[in-house]
């Protein structure tokens, strides 16, 4: 396929269009592609930005601010508010991504500007002045002002991308991501997992031969992950995930603004009586923090006076705020420590040892502190991956899958295609597939089915992938009942099953009662835990048992049919015996005594002739005597 690519210095037109890579995170959010001439990927960065020097340019903060006249500014001058304006200054919306007011009660507090508590169930909303906006929207800003970004230093128009997502999240804060970006103007063709991204960006994973079991360390402004993740053939499963929602580099600073409060005889009231002080020490501590990642001492002067300072100086005198390296370690310390403690209960959950982790992956800004890589890699007792730059780690790595998506790295694996058929179980322990294998994803599909006893009230649906016709051959994905279904005739109640797989390879199976309404559904993900390998046994042992198995299933087939129409036939004859001959209820005694001979001796040709024996017997009085339930019943599929 042709390609013209992009100039990003001139903005030349390409004619393939972009897509770009996001990290949407707690604390800062940033864009990312492959750029057309090295093919590496790059974080975007605004050259002629304003921004103080030393300060990565890359890097958006997740900051919201709205002034009195209702203008939105996004970034790093929404920072300049956030303890100035804390109600019209919103940061951290991802935390309140698909959550209700119930879910983050408890850390109410954390929050300096209104989160609405109306109705608990609801999700949450946020007000900055007189309006009212939820999570999505204020994401749908920050995605909306990177891709403004994008734009201007691409000079081409950006409409697709792929967004990162903490590994923890769950269908609805996925899909709640994915919304933001539509309202943004952008296309999300795929939600990945962080911690997945930031191991694509170190390569790990570009090789199908490969096979790692990885720690991803991520401490970041607010939150702190650690996720381990299982690589084979370019799947990427996660084993198990934890952390500390509450938990960052954010606290460094705090305790840092605690240490030189107590340096400077201030008490902490000094921070909520006077804002514009408690802002300017706050952005001393964090330079201090990152500069002692590099120095062993930090010297600042902060030029602001204090009215309840002791003694006072004279007006606008400077303060001396000064902190080596060694106190601020101390500080930390015990921060570290609670993150040593969900590494080692994330290793229990994954099953493993310490030594079985083959890479170390550190991500977030907070893990350049030194001591941080020291402990973590004295924990684990391997060097940590850090040659990259942490802050921007899971960003490249969502502009490695954004070009894996469009086509340009075909040697991985992509599943974009459903591996192996998908389907539930009927009766006779048969597979009806729904979803065929190769079926390019996002696809869906449905089928009626039918209850096989008078006054059933529940169906249980099993679901399966695999290419074998009898579901004990293939691999039981997940099973869930239907329930409460109203009392009806057997083949009356028309159960729909839909499937749906969305583009991020999630399973979704609905089952409804169209008659009663009810219904139920469930999620999968079908393709953790399967291995190339896996997939390709099951279709060979599909092709190997194919003889087999068309002979189990024709023989099933016929029995689960004759079984269906003795039940059928027997209660057809119980509730019409008044209009029926007694020659009638003979030969159908006969026909019915025949078909279960037939069916004991498991003969399917035998089965066959004597279902068509009795259809034909039947067939004159059932029509005589139509019954449109039962003549449903007659034809309808059913499932155990
Ligand atoms: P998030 O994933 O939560 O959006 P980031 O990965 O961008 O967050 O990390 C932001 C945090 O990293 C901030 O607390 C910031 O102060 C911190 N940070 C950035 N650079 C350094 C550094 N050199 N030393 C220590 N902390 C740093
Ligand atoms: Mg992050």
């Amino acid at each position: 396929m042709a390609k013209i690519g992009i100039n990003i210095a001139t903005g030349s037109l390409q004619k393939e269009e972009i897509i770009v890579g996001i990290d949407l995170g707690t604390t800062n959010s940033l864009i990312s592609i492959i750029h057309p001439d090295t093919k590496q990927p790059v974080a975007l960065k605004e050259h002629n930005s304003s921004l103080p020097t030393g300060q990565a340019g890359s890097l958006v903060p997740s900051i919201v601010h709205f002034d009195s006249k209702g203008n939105i500014t996004v970034g790093e001058s929404a920072k300049q508010y956030l303890i100035t304006e804390p109600h019209n200054t919103i940061f951290s919306a991802k935390r309140l991504m698909g959550k209700s007011y119930n879910d983050i009660k408890n850390n109410s507090s954390f929050f300096t500007y209104k989160v609405i508590d109306d109705d608990t169930e609801s999700l949450v909303k946020v007000q900055a002045g007189q309006k009212f906006y939820s999570p999505i929207e204020l994401s749908s800003f920050i995605l909306k002002e990177l891709k403004q970004r994008a734009e201007h230093i691409l000079k081409t128009p950006v409409n697709k991308a792929v967004v990162t997502v903490p590994a923890y999240f769950n269908d609805t804060q996925r899909q709640a991501t994915r919304d933001a970006g539509k309202l943004a103007g952008l296309d999300v063709l795929r939600i990945i997992n962080e911690p997945t991204a930031a191991s694509l960006a170190y390569g790990i994973g570009l090789n199908k031969q490969e096979h790692k079991t990885i720690a991803v360390y991520d401490l970041g402004g607010g939150t702190f992950d650690i996720s381990i993740l299982k690589i084979s053939n370019g799947i990427f499963e996660v084993l198990s995930t934890n952390g500390d929602t509450y938990l960052g580099g954010d606290d460094f600073d705090n305790a840092i603004v605690k240490f030189w409060l107590q340096k400077l005889s201030l008490k902490e009231e000094e921070l909520k009586n006077n804002k514009q002080f408690a802002q300017s020490i706050r952005l001393k501590a964090e330079e201090a923090k990152k500069q002692l990642s590099f120095k062993e001492e930090f010297v600042g002067q902060l030029n602001y006076s204090s009215p309840l300072a002791d003694g006072g100086g004279p007006e606008g005198a400077g303060h001396e705020l000064k902190i080596s390296k060694s106190e601020f370690e101390e500080l930390i310390r015990p921060y570290i420590d609670k993150t040593i403690a969900c590494c080692k209960n994330a290793m229990k959950d994954a099953k493993l040892t310490n030594a079985d982790i083959d890479v170390i992956v550190m991500v977030g800004g907070s893990t350049r502190i030194p001591m941080i890589k020291k402990i973590i890699s004295d924990f684990f007792g391997k060097a940590v991956n850090d040659t990259m730059n942490p802050d921007e780690v899971v960003a490249l790595g969502a502009a490695l899958q954004a070009d894996i998506l469009a086509g340009n790295n075909k040697e991985f694996l992509l599943l974009d295609i459903t591996p192996l058929s998908l389907g539930i179980e009927t009766r006779g322990g048969l597979m009806d597939i729904l979803i065929s294998r190769n079926s390019k994803i996002p696809t869906k599909a449905s089928r009626q089915y039918t209850t096989q006893v008078n006054g059933q009230s529940g169906i249980k649906i099993s679901v399966y992938q695999g290419e074998r016709d009898m579901v004990k051959d293939n691999r039981k994905l997940a099973a869930f009942n239907l329930t409460n279904i109203p009392a009806m005739p057997a083949g009356l109640p028309k159960v729909e099953i839909s499937f749906l797989i969305n583009a991020d390879g999630i399973l979704i199976v609905k089952a409804k009662e169209l008659r009663s309404g009810i219904e139920q559904s469930i999620e999968v993900q079908p393709q953790y835990g399967l291995t190339d390998q896996q997939v390709e046994k099951m279709l060979l042992e599909s092709i190997t048992h194919a003889k087999d198995d068309i002979a189990t299933r024709a023989l099933l087939e016929a029995k689960t049919e004759g079984e269906q129409l003795l039940e059928t036939t027997e209660k057809f004859i119980y509730k019409n015996a008044n209009e029926l001959l007694v020659g009638e209820l003979e030969t159908t005694a006969e026909a019915m005594q025949a078909l279960q001979l037939a069916l004991t001796m498991e003969d399917k040709d035998l089965i066959h002739s004597k279902i068509e024996e009795l259809n034909n017997i039947s067939r004159p009085y059932a029509e005589r005597i139509m019954d449109q339930a039962v003549s449903k019943a007659m034809q309808g599929k059913t499932i155990s």
